[in-house]
């Protein structure tokens, strides 16, 4: 290769580079609905218990450029204890598509384990009403942890379970791995590695353009090295 065509190259890969490190840079705002599910009258979890949670996520976020844009109001569900998919799918039309959307409800139990109450789930509508199709949703639950909504929020924006462990997508105790032979994650650590970094601000950006969320849409405006990296 001569020294000019080398050099060239070095140049347009540096500038590549660059424009890549100012794009993951560029601080996200996501819009984020937080209600409260209304049960007998009463709150399942009280404002200080909601905001726990939300300051907890945007310690977590707030690490890698991401802000979290809360609105938090209540819902009357039929029911606050949710036993099987039905129940969960049930849901749907308390979900506005165009916010994330968490639903804080008082108790989900595992699918697969009945012992077991979840703390948090990401939720997907797979019921026959076809206008809430494409609708998904974050559910949290009484028993809920400050991180676990972070969590829940990653996989929201696209993220699956790490099975090495040691950060925020360390698979929960009711894995099938924790059932069966073989490695075991490490310990949960309230942190992200930065591929995991990576895949949640792409996932944000989708989500973002996918929603024309308002409040971000003008920040993504003239932005096309983004766009690219998208599709
Ligand atoms: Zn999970």
């Amino acid at each position: 290769m001569c020294w000019r065509i080398l050099l060239f190259t070095l140049i347009v890969s540096a500038v590549a580079t660059a424009e890549t490190e100012i794009v993951s840079e560029r601080p996200l705002v996501v819009p984020l609905r937080i209600r409260v599910a209304r049960c007998d009258g009463e709150a399942v979890r009280s404002p200080e218990w909601v905001q726990t949670h939300i300051e907890g996520a945007r310690e977590i976020f707030g690490r890698h450029g991401i802000t979290l844009q809360v609105q938090v109001d209540g819902f009357e569900p039929s029911q606050c204890e949710l036993v099987g998919r039905a129940a969960r799918h049930r849901l749907a039309r308390f979900v506005d598509s165009r916010q994330a959307t968490v639903l804080v409800v008082k108790r989900v139990e595992d699918l697969d384990v009945p012992s077991y109450n979840l703390m948090g789930v990401h939720w997907r509508y797979r019921g026959q009403n076809k206008a809430f199709r494409g609708r998904r949703w974050v559910l949290l639950t009484g028993r809920s942890r400050p991180p676990v909504l972070a969590h829940e929020l990653c996989h929201y924006f696209g993220l699956h379970h790490d099975r090495a462990g040691g950060n925020l997508m360390a698979p929960g105790p009711s894995d099938p791995i924790f059932r069966s032979d073989g490695p075991k994650p490490a310990p949960f650590k309230p942190i992200l590695r930065p591929w995991q970094v990576k895949a949640l601000r792409r996932g944000i950006e989708r989500f973002l353009q996918e929603q024309s969320a308002t409040p971000v849409k003008s920040t993504f405006a003239g932005v096309r090295s983004g766009k690219v990296e998208l599709e």
